[in-house]
Parts: structure tokens; C-alpha cells; sequence
């Protein structure tokens, strides 16, 4: 589904990104674990292409991200065509970003209608689902702002379930959360890996990174240091530098 090649990003003088290589295959769960400040956020900012990159190459489903040829040339994508491939994905963040003036049902909706001009009778009905499957179906009407963060998060995760992704991405999404609130938001993200979504997750919660994925890479100054069934990055760790990480969580 997704393919990441030697894609580099710096900004200013500092190398966040210093050639990070990464397939997603239909159907798998990545997760991204590391320290702070090794390019974790970064590398799915780049995917949704909320930063631009220096280097390399990012495919969806064979399509270029971000730019197209043209008489021989790179050059980039216009804005309407970034925003339709940012549309077959779906970003969650730390801060969950929900309209607070709009309803719950209202921003589950809104985008369908705009990036994918869905009706809104189908959109409604759609939000409606997805509502129900995280658990909220009682909340349609309510304001964000209502809601524990928990709830907003889940809410969150519907809105960006509403366009259909190919692939979700998830930068720290309990991260933000009061302890008491991280275990109802996982559930939900294991209950989508479980039902066959493909997904980046990174992440802090080291048994939930271990228990949602696939596989799981462990980065470190801007590089993917190591790469593996969890069974080996947790308990099999080749690095030194995946070893001295992992001991800091136990
Ligand atoms: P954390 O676990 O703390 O979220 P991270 O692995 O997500 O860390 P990034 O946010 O990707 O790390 O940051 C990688 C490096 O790039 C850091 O050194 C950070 O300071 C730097 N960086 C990130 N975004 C910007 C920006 N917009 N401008 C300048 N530097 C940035
Ligand atoms: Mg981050």
C-alpha cells in the first residue's frame, strides 16, 4: 500500500529525516517506536504530507505522493491533487483537532462531504456507523468540548475512518490522554487492526505497540535503526541502541 524510499527532510541545519526506507503491506500494522525527537512524527507528517521532503520517494498504491513528472522533470503536485491523495488517508494526532463548534455527528460528516463530495444523507448515515463502532453512538449530538479526551480522541479516529483511507496514521494518539483514558482509545485501534486495517502507529505504549503490530521499527536520529516482528524488537533486540531504549520502559 505504501512505499517509503531514502526520504530525507531536514529543517534548518538539523536532519530529521536521513534517508528512512518503509513498506506498508495491504492489511499490516506498522508501529514506530523511539526516542523523542528521532523523526517518529515526522516520518507520518511527511506521509500525509504536512511537511514537504528533500529527498526520496513516497508511493501510495503505486502513485507517486507529492509530485508528477513533467517533461522529464519532478515538479510538485497542485494543491487539489495533494488534498485528493491526503484524502485516501487518515491522520490522527496527539491533539485530537475536532471543530469545537461543531457537533460530534457534524465533524464525522464534513469531511466526506468536502474531500469525497459524498451526499449528505450517505455521509450522515455513514458518520452514524462509525460512531457506533468506537463506541459513541449516543454522542452524535454532542459539542467536542462535552467530551473526556478519551471520547474526543474516538471521535477523532471516526472522522478520519469517514473517508474510507487506504492507510491510517496515528502519531501518539493516547499521548495526551489522562491514564484512565489511554485503555479506551486502544481498544478501539486494536479493534481496526483486528478488522484488517492497514495502519502506522507510533506510539509510547510499549505493550501496545508490541501487541497491535506486525511489525515494529525502531528509530533513532532520523534513521530506522532496526526492523522486525515484535517478538524480536521486544524481546530479541539486535541493536545495543534498541536494547539501551527498551530497558529505560521496563
Ligand atoms: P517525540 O517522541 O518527542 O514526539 P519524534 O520522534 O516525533 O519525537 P519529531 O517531532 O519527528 O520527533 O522531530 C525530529 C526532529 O526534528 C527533532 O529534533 C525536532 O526538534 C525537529 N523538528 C520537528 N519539527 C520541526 C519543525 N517544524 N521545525 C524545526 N525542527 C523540527
Ligand atoms: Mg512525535
Amino acid at each position: 500500500v505504501l512505499r517509503v524510499r531514502d526520504v530525507r527532510k531536514r529543517f534548518g541545519d538539523h536532519v530529521a529525516l536521513d534517508g528512512v526506507s518503509l513498506d506498508v503491506h495491504e492489511g499490516e500494522v506498522v508501529t514506530v517506536i523511539g526516542p523523542s525527537g528521532s523523526g517518529k512524527s515526522t516520518l507520518v507528517r511527511c506521509v500525509h504530507q504536512l511537511e514537504s521532503i528533500d529527498g526520496g520517494a513516497m508511493h501510495l498504491d503505486g502513485e507517486l505522493l507529492g509530485y508528477e513528472f513533467h517533461r522529464g522533470h519532478l515538479r510538485p503536485l497542485p494543491d487539489r491533487r495533494v488534498a485528493a491523495q491526503r484524502g485516501r488517508m487518515g491522520m490522527v494526532f496527539q491533539q485530537f483537532n475536532l471543530f469545537p463548534h461543531w457537533s460530534v455527528l457534524r465533524n464525522v460528516i464534513e469531511a466526506q462531504v468536502l474531500v469525497h463530495r459524498r451526499r449528505p444523507e450517505k455521509a450522515r448515515e455513514e458518520a452514524l456507523r462509525l460512531l457506533e463502532r468506537v463506541g459513541l453512538a449516543d454522542k452524535a449530538d454532542a459539542h467536542p468540548r462535552m467530551l473526556s479526551g478519551g471520547q474526543q480522541q474516538r471521535v477523532a479516529i471516526a472522522r478520519a475512518l469517514a473517508t474510507n483511507p487506504r492507510i491510517m496514521l496515528f502519531d501518539e494518539p493516547t499521548s495526551a490522554l489522562d491514564p484512565e483514558l489511554v485503555d479506551e482509545v486502544l481498544s478501539v485501534v486494536l479493534d481496526l487492526a483486528r478488522g484488517g486495517m492497514t495502519m502506522i502507529i507510533v506510539t509510547h505504549e510499549m505493550s501496545f505497540a508490541r501487541e497491535v503490530a506486525d511489525r515494529c521499527v525502531f528509530m533513532e536520529n532520523g534513521r530506522v535503526v532496526e526492523t522486525g516482528a515484535p517478538e524480536e524488537i521486544f524481546d530479541n533486540p539486535a541493536s545495543p541502541r534498541l536494547r539501551a531504549f527498551l530497558s529505560r520502559y521496563s
